[in-house]
């Protein structure tokens, strides 16, 4: 084998182990869209929930759409501002992040 062979199986066997971890990492971020699609479907259930309780209770729908109007205006003036710094690589990413959008890392907290 010559140089030139040496030199091209080490890269071929370099993008090989690339293409592993970037599958590892896409496999962990498919496990939490699944986690954060079961987080949304309970909160989704427990809003509607919720919503049928007021409802019932005497609550108008236009109080309850008043109020979620509210909610989501005081939400968008505060989310988006919390971040973390990633163990891992130092990027700061969302504090409502899983994991670093940078490395996969698994975010603590
Ligand atoms: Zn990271």
């Amino acid at each position: 084998m010559n140089l030139y062979d040496l030199f091209q199986n080490f890269k071929i066997s370099r993008a090989h182990g690339e293409a592993r971890n970037a599958k590892t990492r896409a496999e962990g971020i498919a496990v939490d869209v699944r986690l954060l699609e079961k987080k949304v479907e309970k909160l989704s259930h427990l809003c509607q929930a919720m919503w049928e309780i007021m409802e019932e209770d005497g609550c108008s729908s236009a109080r309850l759409k008043a109020k979620l109007a509210e909610v989501e205006k005081k939400s968008q003036t505060t989310s988006g501002k919390a971040t973390v710094v990633c163990d891992e690589c130092g990027q700061k990413v969302s504090a409502r992040a899983i994991s670093c959008f940078n490395c996969g890392a698994k975010l603590n907290g």
